[in-house]
């Protein structure tokens, strides 16, 4: 049995240390915020009429059976802690100049069938050449390099990729240029494209092996969960109590202990003695471990190229308005909202807060988050980081949240969804808000941005280990969950 310390109560840190404690080990998670969970992030606003619950975060869950793997591997049954609800659509896409819209779903003929009546045959064509070789994507994936450590570029060459998978995954390509290959027209390939800013990246520079994020979302559906995605923050903490896992909240670790090649504890803040432990999980943004916690000047350097973050919204409404419970509002130039939240900084071009924004919104038709005859809207739309580099922003400019905030409502109105004279309240969440309350530099939502060589979740020093949305294999709850299976599995049982 190893004494086991975990930095961070995210999704990650959670899920692992709920491996760890079912497999014999004496885990304790020590997590800065006042609750768990991290960016799955909750709030509730009260108003005269009832209260009003967000999520802060994800509003959309993937690949289910990653979830119940993890409550079968924690001994237990994920329907008996989650409701979940699968969504059609799963996101209801409105295109510029007329507003069609696209609605997608997980059932490929379905949706291949949506695709031809929007835009034509041609285009369900494209749509379906570009399916199968996504299915070989994900196939070759989801074998190779999701449920494994990666631990370098040697790692990843060695693998023993089929020829016709290494075409399909195409090394060389961006998402991009592999839209522009297979898709005609320019509102599939915005469709594709959007799929970039899952992994917090631009798709002129993304792989285009992420063409497998939508073959996931697209096969095995979207999925709410009922009372609000932050359930499986709730649902987590319970498996890791009901373990034996000790949750300490507010208590920041400070520094992880290393000499001889090895950790041997954590420091925490305000406290003097040190905390023993022979195995330290990580939950924290790989900048934050290996900038603060144990400085490693060789992991840092591969950390410049950052995430994308966000800018929320979150909105009492009066009335109902008749969205989807997840929509998004396309621009007409996706072009300039890309080089706008990325800027350029190698040209001295600086970021800053797009004009025109592509514009997610999230209504729930739930009667458990809102009061009745009201709406809880969540909105989002990419941001640049928090900062004063070139690539950021000082979210923290007097004035400039709230103004974009109007800027944001103004572009909604303008795509047909005008809320303004409907708003109860408006509460907005910039990136230097996420950074605060998750530790998130920057409030960079996936730490580097795209990529398939991500920080490796084996620490320079023995018994160290990352998990979480900066390291392998990705950011979003399945992916942040795969990650703490690959650690977990690397750690062992107690009993070996
Ligand atoms: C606005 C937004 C929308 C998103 N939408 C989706 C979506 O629809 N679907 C999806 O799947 N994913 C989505 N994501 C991504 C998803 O939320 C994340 O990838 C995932 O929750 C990250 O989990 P994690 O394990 O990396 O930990 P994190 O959530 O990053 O948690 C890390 C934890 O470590 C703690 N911590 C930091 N430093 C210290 C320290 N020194 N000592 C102790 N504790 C510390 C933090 O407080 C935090 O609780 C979204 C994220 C955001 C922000």
């Amino acid at each position: 049995m190893a004494r086991i310390v975990v930095v961070g109560a995210g999704v990650g840190g959670l899920a692992t240390a709920a491996r760890l404690a079912a497999t014999g080990h004496e885990v304790t998670v020590f997590e800065q915020a006042g609750t768990v969970g991290g960016k799955l992030g909750r709030y509730v606003h009260d108003t005269p009429a009832g209260a009003f619950h967000f999520d802060t975060g994800p509003s959309l869950l993937t690949l289910p059976e990653v979830f119940h793997d993890l409550f079968e591997a924690t001994g237990a049954k994920l329907d008996e802690y989650l409701d979940l609800t699968p969504l059609d659509p799963i996101v209801r896409h409105v295109f510029p100049g007329g507003g069609t819209a696209l609605d997608s779903c997980a059932d490929p003929t379905e949706f291949a069938g949506r695709v031809g009546a929007a835009f034509g045959d041609r285009a369900a064509a494209d749509w379906q050449r570009l399916w199968r070789r996504a299915a070989r994507v994900w196939g070759a994936s989801q074998r190779d390099i999701l449920r494994r450590p990666i631990d370098s570029p040697l790692d990843l060459a060695a693998l023993a990729w089929r020829l016709g998978d290494l075409a399909a995954i195409a090394p060389g390509r961006t998402l991009r240029g592999l839209g522009r290959r297979h898709l005609a027209d320019p509102r599939l390939r915005m469709l594709l494209d959007r799929y970039a800013t899952y992994t917090g990246a631009d798709p002129r520079r993304a792989p285009a092996a992420l063409v497998a994020v939508p073959y996931a979302e697209l096969a095995f559906g979207g999925w709410y969960l009922r009372g609000g995605l932050g359930t499986l923050a709730d649902a987590l903490l319970t498996r890791c109590l009901d373990l034996g896992v000790v949750v300490q909240t507010g208590t920041a670790v400070t520094r992880i202990d290393a000499a001889g090649g090895r950790v041997h504890g954590v420091r925490l803040a305000g406290v003097a003695a040190p905390v023993p432990a022979d195995v330290v999980v990580a939950n924290v943004d790989a900048l934050t471990l290996y900038r603060d916690l144990l400085p490693s000047p060789r992991r840092l350097a591969g950390l410049t190229d950052r995430s994308l973050a966000g800018f929320v919204l979150l909105l009492g409404v009066a009335g109902e308005s008749g969205l989807a419970h997840h929509n998004v509002f396309f621009p007409r130039d996706y072009d300039a909202e890309f080089d706008a939240v990325f800027g350029h900084p190698g040209r001295g071009v600086r970021a800053r807060p797009a004009s025109d924004p592509t514009v997610f919104v999230t209504v729930a038709d739930d009667p458990a988050v809102r009061p009745a005859g009201h709406e809880a809207w969540f909105v989002l739309v990419n941001a640049p980081r928090h900062g004063t580099a070139t690539g950021a922003v000082d979210w923290r400019r007097p004035g400039l949240a709230d103004a974009y905030a109007d800027r944001v409502l103004d572009v909604l109105a303008e795509r047909g969804a005008d809320v303004r004279d409907r708003l109860v309240f408006r509460e907005v969440r910039t990136p230097a808000d996420l950074d605060a309350a998750t530790g998130a530099p920057g409030g960079a939502i996936y730490g580097t941005a795209g990529g398939l060589l991500r920080p490796a979740n084996r620490g320079p020093a023995a018994g160290l280990w990352l998990v979480g949305g900066s390291g392998h294999p990705g950011g979003g709850l399945p992916m942040v969950t795969l990650s703490a299976q690959i650690v977990a599995d690397a750690i062992g049982p107690a009993w070996e």
